[in-house]
């Protein structure tokens, strides 16, 4: 997502000893400034910190990076966060995902969708005839309704085709279910099925 100029723009337009001086008061000294590490305990500073190179370098411990580093290493963000909060400093825009990434979400966003679907239909079937012994079930194991409801529990039923119809009725292709692992594949010219059935299901949403 983000291209190589754009994160050489980022580390031209935010100036590393800025970064790094909110944190750890630094001297000038030369072409460097020095401070204590913030990344080990020292009582004589050994942290260098470069602007013209663009990057911290420490004596002591041996830490080393540029601003997106130190963002990542000292602030404990993660790539796109340190991205993100660099880009807002700097006040620069940032760059749109790309298409191929923009299509990859799409898939996804979709495959979620089929889940969802499922999640919601074995959770219909679970009240409805087929689950009756399955309901009673759980009930009888003491799961109260609200619990049932709470963590979505559904119930596949035995026959086979039935997922696949009800999500194709929602627009959903068999490819899709095959690639959330809600059908199993088989060889032509078999066609897939599902791979839960006679069996309560305990979606993870997480
Ligand atoms: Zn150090």
């Amino acid at each position: 997502r983000f291209s190589s100029q754009f994160l050489d723009e980022l580390r031209d337009r935010v100036p590393l000893s800025g970064i790094v001086g909110n944190h750890v008061q630094l001297r000038r000294r030369g072409r460097e400034q020095l401070g204590l590490c913030p990344f080990h305990k020292e009582k004589t500073p050994s942290f260098t910190v470069n602007d013209d190179k663009g990057f911290y370098h420490c004596f002591g411990c041996g830490a080393h990076g540029d601003v997106i580093a130190f963002e990542m290493n000292h602030g404990g963000l993660a790539f796109p966060d340190a991205i993100e909060r660099l880009a807002g400093i700097a006040g620069v825009a940032l760059p749109q995902a790309s298409p191929e990434a923009a299509a990859r979400e799409k898939v996804e966003d979709r495959l979620i969708g089929v889940l969802e679907a499922a999640t919601r239909w074995y959770e219909g079937e679970l009240h409805g005839p087929r689950g009756a012994a399955a309901l009673a079930y759980l009930q009888a194991r003491g799961l109260s309704d609200a619990t049932i409801q709470r963590f979505r529990l559904g119930f596949a039923p035995e026959g086979r085709g039935l997922l696949i119809a009800a999500l194709g009725k929602q627009g959903f292709s068999e490819g899709e279910m095959l690639e959330t692992g809600l059908l199993v594949a088989v060889e032509a010219p078999k066609t897939p099925f599902e791979r839960f059935r006679q069996r309560i299901l305990f979606p993870i949403t997480n």
